[in-house]
This record gives structure tokens, C-alpha cells and sequence, in this order.
């Protein structure tokens, strides 16, 4: 992380690092503020009876999309779901909408329609109403920027600190699905392309274009009021979990059988001979929630999951500070567990 002196000559060299340099610089404590810079949204005391939650993602061509490979609608898509799976984490209820956006000359209006089409048909079960945005030119690229708001009763958000030692570490859906979409969108492992069956490759890219964010779920463990911390799968499992044990003050063992993987990412990772584990891992833009709930609490929040629909799968427990972050293998050891998700400036994934 840049400090001091040379923090302000150094090229910036770590998101997170630099989120913390900007927390350190700017964050003032203010009484409407219940949470600023370090969760998925922020959430401000604006009433007695209701909070509000907001958050931005921003998008740049070539970093997190290339329109070579995706619909402008897929495109408008995948946004919106970044930003309504920051409300989910925190078991908001999303609202309204402002889209910013600057666009490069080789754009049509057509394409902007699209991609607000796209955007629209992910906000649209939730009833979000867009209200405001901004446009530019762009002189390279487009950059879409989606500010999110959201609502929750006071008190009840679920935050990344909240999780103690002893706890169980569940995870919704299935990981690793839109890492596989995208290395079949990318071709970049094209050989073995049809050793899958063309319905399991069209449903992981569809998985990557179209993700679900976990409103429901999110709003669902508000409810029973069983989890003590969650944060969203965004930039990849081995990320995201060190996000919340970070914020939690503790350490993480995860088993690594009990990553829930669909049937097509396991035949996906046997045509083309790669871990599936290690794509559930690093593999980011699952928008998945991560969730913590208390051992004692374990069986009761099982008993009420089995009545959903939900997929909460237990892939592991909350472990002492100390312990750090590790994962029992399938030999029954332990490791470190590896570093592999998606960070800003760090440089392509391994
Ligand atoms: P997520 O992956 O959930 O969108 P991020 O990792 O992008 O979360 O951000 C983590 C925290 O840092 C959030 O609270 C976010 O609002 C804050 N943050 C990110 N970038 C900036 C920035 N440039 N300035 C201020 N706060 C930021
Ligand atoms: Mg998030």
C-alpha cells in the first residue's frame, strides 16, 4: 500500500490499498452515517424507521467487459446486477437508480438504448426506478457507473464485520460458473470446447452475461435474523472471504469438497483439465453471498433454509484471527488458502 511520501509519487499499485489510503484521508464521522467506506453499500440513518443503502460499481470497456463478446443488453445487465448484489449483501430491499455514463464516438445511440434496455430488465423484479445519471464523451472506451439505493429497517443490515468465531460460513447458488462463461466467451481454453454439451457451455455463459443477484436470499436472512455477516462473491471467493474476516477480525478454514459447483462448471473443468475448486476460488463475478450464521443457530437456520428454495450450502467455519485464512484440501490437510481473486492493478488473473 502507498504511504507518505511516497504514496503521493508511486503509481497506484492496490485497490484495497488505496481504498484504505482514501478511508485514512477522508472518512469524518458523521451521525447520519451508520456505515461509510468498507462494505458492500453504505448505510445512512436518513429516518426512524427506515435506513438507506447505497452503492456504485463502475464498468470500463476492456477491463470488465469488451463489446466484442457481449450484447450492449448483457452488458447493461451484468451492471445493474454488480450493484443490486451490493444492496443483497446487505439484505437491502433496492429502490432507485442513477446511471452515469461516457461514451466513445463509435457508439450509437442504438447501443446506449440496449444497454439501458439490458440494465432496466435487471432492475425491473425489483421495481427500481431509474431517476438520474449523467453524459460524457469518451476519448477511449465506454465507462458505465450505476449508483444504487436501497432500504433496510434500522439496525438489521447485514454487515462484513459481524462474524464471530465458531460460526458456520454458508454461500448461496454455485461458484465458479461465470469464470468458466467467461474462458468459453474468451476461447481461451477453446480446446475441448466440444467435449461439453453445447446446452451446459450456453447456460455458464449465460451465467456470466446474465448473473441473478440474491435479493431474496439477502432479504430472507434479514428476516429470520440467524446471520451475523455477509459480503457478496464479487471479485472471487478467495477475495471476498478475506474482505469479511478482515472487517470481522478473524480467520477462515474452508473445505474445499463443499464448494458448491453446478454440474456444468465440473464438465467444463473436465474438458479442459482444470481444477474446478480453483474456479470456484478465484472465479469472480459469481454475485453469490457469502454469509455467516452461529454454530448454535446452525440446525434451526437448516431446518428454515429446507423450507425454500434458497441453495445455502456450509462450506466451512470462522476460526481465530490467528489462524489466518486456510482451506482443508480433499487429502484432509490444511493450507493457506490461495490468493486468486480478481484485484484492480495487481494484473491478470493467475
Ligand atoms: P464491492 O466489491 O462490494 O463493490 P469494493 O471492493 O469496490 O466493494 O469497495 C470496498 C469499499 O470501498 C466500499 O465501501 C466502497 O464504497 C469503498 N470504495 C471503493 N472505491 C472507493 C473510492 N474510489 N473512494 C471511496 N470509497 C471507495
Ligand atoms: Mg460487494
Amino acid at each position: 500500500m502507498p504511504s507518505g511520501r511516497s504514496g503521493r509519487t508511486s503509481p497506484v499499485s492496490s485497490e484495497f490499498g488505496l481504498i484504505r489510503l482514501l478511508k485514512a484521508q477522508v472518512a469524518k464521522p458523521d451521525r447520519e452515517v451508520f456505515m461509510g467506506i468498507g462494505d458492500d453499500s453504505a448505510i445512512l440513518k436518513t429516518s426512524s424507521s427506515v435506513w438507506t443503502v447505497i452503492t456504485t460499481d463502475l464498468l470500463a470497456e476492456g477491463i470488465h467487459f469488451d463489446p466484442a463478446r457481449s450484447s450492449f443488453e448483457d452488458i447493461g445487465y451484468r451492471a445493474a446486477v454488480a450493484n443490486l448484489s451490493d444492496i443483497a449483501a446487505m439484505g437491502g430491499t433496492p429502490r432507485f437508480m442513477l446511471v452515469a455514463l461516457a461514451i466513445p464516438q463509435t457508439c450509437s445511440m442504438r447501443k446506449i438504448q440496449r444497454l439501458y434496455r439490458g440494465m432496466m430488465q435487471a432492475g425491473n423484479p425489483y421495481r427500481v426506478s431509474l431517476v438520474g445519471g449523467d453524459t460524457s464523451a469518451s476519448q477511449r472506451g465506454l465507462f458505465l457507473s450505476i449508483t444504487l439505493t436501497g432500504i433496510v429497517k434500522p439496525g438489521q443490515a447485514l454487515l462484513r464485520s459481524g462474524a464471530r468465531i465458531g460460526d458456520r460460513l454458508y454461500v448461496t447458488g454455485t461458484l465458479g460458473d461465470s469464470r468458466a462463461g467467461l474462458e468459453l466467451l474468451t476461447n481461451s481454453r477453446r480446446k475441448g470446447f466440444s467435449a461439453m454439451k453445447p446446452a451446459q457451455s450456453r447456460w455458464l455463459v449465460a451465467r456470466h452475461h446474465r448473473p441473478s443477484a440474491r435479493i431474496a436470499e439477502g432479504r430472507w436472512l434479514v428476516k429470520q435474523g440467524l446471520a451475523t455477516a455477509a459480503i457478496d462473491v464479487s471479485d472471487g471467493l478467495s477475495g471476498d472471504v478475506r474482505h469479511l474476516c478482515e472487517e470481522s477480525g478473524v480467520g477462515v478454514e474452508i473445505v474445499a469438497a463443499s464448494l458448491p459447483l453446478s454440474r456444468a462448471c465440473r464438465a467444463y473443468a473436465a474438458a479442459h483439465h482444470v481444477d474446478p475448486q480453483h474456479l470456484a476460488l478465484q472465479g469472480g463475478e459469481d454475485y453469490e453471498l457469502l454469509f455467516t450464521v452461529p454454530s448454535a443457530k446452525q440446525s434451526r437456520f437448516e431446518r428454515l433454509a429446507a423450507s425454500t428454495t434458497f441453495r445455502f450450502t456450509c462450506i466451512g467455519s470462522i476460526t481465530h484471527k490467528r489462524s489466518g485464512l486456510r482451506m482443508r484440501t480433499d487429502t484432509g490437510t490444511t493450507k493457506i488458502l490461495p490468493i486468486t481473486s480478481y484485484e484492480h492493478f495487481r494484473g491478470p488473473l493467475r
